[in-house]
């Protein structure tokens, strides 16, 4: 093929899905690629601003777009599930366009697609349009072969017709794959009863929309879920993506990152700091929070704790009385942190984590123990990969309904930094990680292959 491979990518709009396309898209680039990045211009605007040093340090072989999402100005774009609705009535039509437009002469012809696995149903526009394409799973490679064998679930009796708990054992999808709390099924952690059944059926008919792409990638690597490819060979690994490598480029965060904990990071000792965040969506009922602000003034270690601005629910100032002024000297608070350079960073010691897929991933490329501390929707299956399975960090939470204590905290981060076994296996794992995404390793093999056939249009 003569003209340069086009991809057009396109995520779901939340902060877990646009940091990892993103990098996927660099690593196209890498592969020859252009690319154009759809975002919703909610999401362009915020990425456009978090830009240190404007939209100029953009890649130039990376075009980001924007549509308008269809919600009304002040509606509440965290509402996953009414986005998501609204999505599937308006963005199909806009890539129709676009890809039509570039098909004009003098304009860069879009050759492909890669489709966030979250957002399936734009890739009816590519089979329609005749561009080969791709699904890319942000999340464990273990949820996405969970999703596809749900009606084996059904028919062994774990869960019913609506995706409910059906057993109290935990159970196992296959040999060597993480021990599963049914309740804990990545649509029975979300929302009210419900809201748990929709996101079921819709993961049910994501599973179908998905199938039409060619390929199915995930942000994983054989090394990290081995049993899962085995089970779903249909899954193909292609990470963890090295962001890190690429800190000279913007990642895609939707908050502006506060640089200056950098700063105070090269002031702490080496392999002393305790990391905590939570992601982009996690919030906490004031009291736990309140507990953990002083379990952690009771480590008596230097910490640096990322609050966005909505992480406390109804809270304006949710500190403890005189928490800030006590713990000023060795405790950093943000509202955004730039993760993966603080990940990287020699003084973080151990990462305090709701475990979103995406930090998992960070930690481990980083050789950092976890602290897990699980809130929602997939995170209690990266929690048993990363305590049960990888053995590489321990559970903050022994019982979900019971308010952590600022006593276990200390307990919990104190045992933790004193295990030298488990800061060995991250160590390892962190190698596997790295040497599976370097040139020759069997993500980057992966990725190249995949990269090689989206070379050659559709028929
Ligand atoms: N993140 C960040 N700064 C923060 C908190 C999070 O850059 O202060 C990034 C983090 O590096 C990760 C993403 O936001 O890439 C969060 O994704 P994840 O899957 O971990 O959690 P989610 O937000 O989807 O729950």
């Amino acid at each position: 093929m003569g003209q340069q491979p086009h991809a057009l990518v396109v995520p779901f709009p939340a902060q877990g899905h646009v940091i990892p396309l993103l990098e996927l898209s660099y690593c196209l680039v890498d592969h020859g690629f252009k690319i154009t990045f759809v975002n919703t211009e909610i999401n362009h605007a915020l990425i456009a601003a978090a830009l240190p040093e404007g939209p100029s340090m953009m890649d130039q072989m990376v075009r980001l777009i924007s549509f308008d999402d269809g919600l009304a100005p002040g509606e509440d774009r965290r509402d996953l599930l009414k986005l998501r609705d609204c999505l599937m009535k308006t963005l199909p039509m806009c890539l129709e366009e676009l890809i039509l437009k570039s098909h004009e002469p003098g304009e860069d012809k879009i050759t492909c697609m890669v489709a966030d696995g979250m957002a399936p149903w734009v890739l009816e526009v590519a089979r329609e349009k005749g561009l080969r394409s791709a699904a890319f799973w942000p999340m464990a490679a273990a949820v996405a072969a969970t999703i596809m064998k749900i009606p084996k679930l059904i028919e062994d009796g774990v869960i019913d017709a609506d995706g409910f708990p059906m057993k109290q054992e935990m159970f196992q999808l296959a040999p060597g794959l993480p021990l599963m709390n049914p309740a804990h099924l990545t649509w029975n952690c979300y929302g009210d009863r419900e809201t748990q059944k929709e996101i079921f059926h819709l993961l049910l008919d994501d599973d179908q929309r998905n199938r039409v792409a060619e390929f199915f990638l995930c942000n994983s690597s054989y090394d990290m879920e081995q049993p899962v490819f085995a089970y779903a060979p249909k899954i193909l690994p292609v990470g963890p993506l090295l962001t890190g490598q690429r800190l000279g480029k913007p990642v895609g965060h939707l908050w502006p990152e506060d640089r200056t904990c950098e700063a105070w990071l090269d002031q702490q000792r080496p392999n002393s700091v305790v990391y905590v965040a939570f992601g982009s969506l996690t919030t906490f009922d004031r009291g736990q929070f309140q507990e953990l602000a002083l379990g952690l003034e009771l480590c008596d270690r230097p910490f640096l704790w990322v609050v966005r601005p909505d992480l406390v629910e109804a809270a304006i100032d949710a500190y403890p009385h005189g928490f800030r002024e006590r713990v000023a000297l060795r405790g950093r608070i943000v509202g955004w942190a730039p993760q993966q350079r603080v990940l990287a960073h020699p003084s973080v010691a151990c990462f305090m984590s709701h475990c979103g897929w995406n930090s998992t991933l960070e930690g481990v490329r980083n050789g950092l123990p976890f602290l897990c501390w699980p809130y929602f929707v997939d995170q209690f299956l990266n929690q048993s990969y990363i305590c049960d399975v990888w053995r590489i960090g321990s559970k903050m939470m022994p019982d979900e309904n019971v308010i952590v204590s600022k006593e276990q905290i200390k307990s919990k981060v104190d045992e933790l930094l004193l295990d030298e076994d488990t800061r060995e296996r991250a160590r390892l794992l962190k190698e596997l990680a790295q040497k599976s995404a370097r040139n020759g390793g069997s993500s980057f093999e992966n990725l190249k292959r995949f990269a090689d056939a989206m070379k050659h249009e559709g028929d």
